[in-house]
């Protein structure tokens, strides 16, 4: 509690329970805990991001002692601590009785990229939400799970869009004091750092802990005095472009993240890994088990049967190869200590189609898992297809990789007004029972009108927000005025309103909708029924052409012929995330088939109501069923290049979404609309849930694992 003290010195003492919540994340995805910061001072909690820790630290006293003696509050206060401490208690021993112990868990998960909060920005896109809406529903579901990653000392990047449309990236140092993020201390109340095995020159790592309700994950930062500079840039930022370096942050994630769950005195029984990159975490398991006398043979039997591999792009670029001579230089004391020459060692990452093209990282995590799995049905053909050659005996439809389709967490991605709604029409139990297909068919209770105003208000408090943000830019950073409009202060939210927002990867083609500008002229500037659209999304630092498809659409927004109905909001990241998957009427997505593994942007619109459009891939080849938005580029369309696609889209537009949205006009509430509202979240409410997608993986992964080992 003294440490409590001192990092929020104007909290009283009847209030100290505040700090224990903020010190867990639990609180992003619990309103009920959100509100009892916001309660606090609705100002200092917007003025904080929405941050407790910050909220907590910069609060003056003179506000929380209003709070303190408030009967309301504390009563409130006194509900919601005691939830989160019942729930801390209450300990798992799902999957496994072993992990009824302290510091034993069945699963330990390792994944680059966490999207947690926009608090704690480790994360590039898809790939993290994934990760964490995962370990979130883990919590919820009380799985036994250990996770680890990057602490990212400089996070991602802040997106500034220049005048002339090229993106910049601005680099800031995080302020970790001001974060649900702590110092994890050993014994000699200094914070722990671990030595990455065998690896020279050595290469050092503090670890941190971030508490995501049950589960804790382990973030490993080398921004260390110890470490050379070179080393300190290891976590800087992700995915960095330079291939030593990257491959030095692979060594770090695999390797020195089993040291971590080592020295932290962490057991486990199953390795999950989501993604290639921490892929070298096997090498280190076989590593042990060799160590301890088990032959390399066996060694690498026991490391397939309790690993599972989630591949996750069918994007040949997204997959990490490594040259031979780098691997040489930071594998050399490696290979022997597993027994292995030379040959033999780079053997285990070679791609048969591609031998000498380097170390492929995903093919090495095929290789050593005997539980792999692609993140969507669709997905699951393409990368049997694509990783044949691993299984040359085998026909494509057996090759062993099975799939589970994505899901997202439900609380984290619900809105707060949307979800009283559900509590008053579903029942209250209906977030507690989520994965219930039966209980979403109530949503046909909710009154038309109700849901409808709650869309409108939501679609509101977007553009609110847009305008806000610009509005800030324009006041504090002395902005230009092309940037004030191109940044959506032109935006009514009475029109048909869709958003596009998304990492700007080539192959998402987020300049699909202009393909024939004079064609999307027209529907802009229709003089009843116009329409508009909201982009957002950053391009990876080193992606050129990624930022001139940016740049392409951010002269488009300026242009006065697009009639200021084109908007480009600067820096997507989780918080603006919120307000576009609950907000916007549409959401459209058009990448190039088959290159979308999943995609959960649109699961999180689908469940808020906003109707997807896209193309039919990754989720939505499964997810769409007629009623529930649209669907364009099916499969067994001939002659799929952009300009079909695009013709198809503004079809769809222009037969379909705009008239059945204007109905408004005549009717004042569009019926045929609301209807497809109500499917869409029926349809995605459960089947696309996190909740369904962690015991898809527990019962056909997890499960059967264990069960072998006798556990
Ligand atoms: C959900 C999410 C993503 C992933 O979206 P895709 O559908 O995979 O493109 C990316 N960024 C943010 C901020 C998200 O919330």
């Amino acid at each position: 509690m003294e440490g409590e003290n001192t990092a929020f010195p104007n909290l009283p003492k009847t209030l100290l329970g505040l700090s224990e919540l903020a010190g867990n994340l639990w609180w992003s995805w619990h309103p009920e805990a959100r509100m009892l910061f916001k309660m606090l001072d609705r100002q200092a909690w917007k003025d904080s991001g929405h941050n407790p820790v910050k909220m907590l630290k910069d609060i003056p006293k003179e506000i929380v002692q209003g709070s303190a003696t408030d009967a309301g509050y504390l009563q409130q206060y006194d509900d919601v601590l005691a939830r989160f401490r019942k729930e801390r208690e209450e300990k798992s021993c799902l999957l496994t009785e072993a992990s009824c112990d302290q510091n034993t868990y069945a699963v330990a998960y390792f994944c680059a990229e966490y999207g947690l909060h926009h608090s704690i920005p480790f994360y590039a896109g898809g790939l993290g939400f994934l990760a964490s809406d995962f370990i979130k529903e883990c919590s919820d579901l009380k799985v036994p799970l250990v996770a680890v990653g990057f602490m990212y000392s400089e996070g991602y990047f802040r997106q500034r869009i220049r005048e002339d449309g090229w993106q910049e990236g601005i680099d800031e140092m995080l302020d970790l004091d001001s974060a649900s993020i702590t110092r994890v201390m050993g014994n000699d109340g200094k914070q722990v750092v671990v030595k990455v095995p065998l690896v020279d020159p050595p290469i050092y790592v503090a670890v941190w802990q971030i508490t995501v309700g049950h589960v804790p994950l382990y973030l490993m930062d080398t921004a260390i005095e110890i470490n050379s500079p070179w080393n300190r840039g290891i976590s800087a930022h992700l995915y960095t472009g330079d291939i030593e370096q990257r491959l030095r942050q692979e060594v770090v994630l695999g390797l020195g993240g089993q040291e971590v769950l080592r020295t932290l005195g962490i057991k486990y029984f199953l390795l999950h890994l989501n993604e290639g990159h921490p892929a070298f975490a096997l090498l280190e398991r076989i590593r042990e088990k060799v160590d301890q006398g088990v032959s390399y043979e066996e060694a690498i039997q026991q490391v397939q049967t309790t690993s599972v591999f989630t591949t996750h792009t069918p994007v040949p670029a997204g997959h990490d190869v490594f040259p031979f001579h780098l691997m040489e230089k930071y594998f050399s004391s490696y290979w022997p200590a597993l027994t292995l020459d030379h040959d033999s060692f780079l053997q285990l990452g070679i791609h048969p189609e591609e031998p000498h093209a380097g170390f492929n990282m995903t093919a090495f995590a095929m290789k050593m898992s005997n539980y792999r799995n692609a993140v969507s049905n669709r997905h699951g053909v393409v990368a049997r297809r694509m990783w044949q050659s691993l299984w040359p005996e085998l026909k494509e439809e057996s090759i062993p990789i099975d799939h589970v389709t994505n899901g997202v967490h439900i609380p984290t991605w619900i809105e707060p007004k949307l979800a009283l709604l559900f509590n008053k029409y579903l029942g209250s139990r209906w977030l507690a029972e989520h994965d219930n297909p039966a209980l979403w068919k109530l949503v046909d209770m909710i009154p038309d009108e109700e849901l409808w105003k709650t869309h409108y208000w939501l679609k509101i408090k977007l553009i609110d927000a847009i305008r806000e943000r610009t509005r800030q830019r324009w006041v504090n950073d002395r902005t230009s005025p092309t940037l004030v409009v191109t940044g959506g202060t032109l935006l009514d939210p009475s029109l048909l309103t869709i958003g596009f927002a998304r990492r700007f990867a080539t192959y998402k083609r987020a300049d699909l909708v202009f393909y024939d500008s004079d064609r999307l002229k027209k529907l802009l500037n229709d003089r009843w029924r116009p329409i508009q659209f909201i982009f957002a999304g950053k391009a990876h630092p080193a992606d050129d052409p990624g930022k001139r498809i940016l740049q392409r659409i951010f002269k488009i927004a300026c242009d006065q012929q697009m009639g200021g109905r084109i908007a480009f909001v600067e820096d997507y990241g989780e918080q603006f995330a919120q307000y576009m998957v609950h907000g916007v009427d549409v959401w459209l997505n058009n990448p190039l088939p088959p290159l979308e593994a999943s995609g959960t942007s649109g699961m999180k619109a689908a469940i808020n109501g906003v109707l997807n459009l896209s193309i039919t891939d990754g989720w939505w080849a499964e997810g769409f069923n007629g009623k529930n938005g649209w669907a364009f580029g099916q499969e067994g369309t001939q002659d799929r290049s952009d300009q079909a696609d695009a013709a198809e889209l503004y079809e769809i537009l222009e037969q379909e979404i705009i008239p059945l949205y204007y109905t408004m006009l005549t009717e004042g509430i569009p019926y045929g609309w609301v209807k497809m509202m109500k499917e869409s979240i029926k349809s995605v409410g459960s089947r696309f849930s996190a909740r369904r997608m962690v015991r898809e993986y527990m019962e056909k992964f997890y499960m059967p694992s264990l069960n072998k080992q006798k556990l």
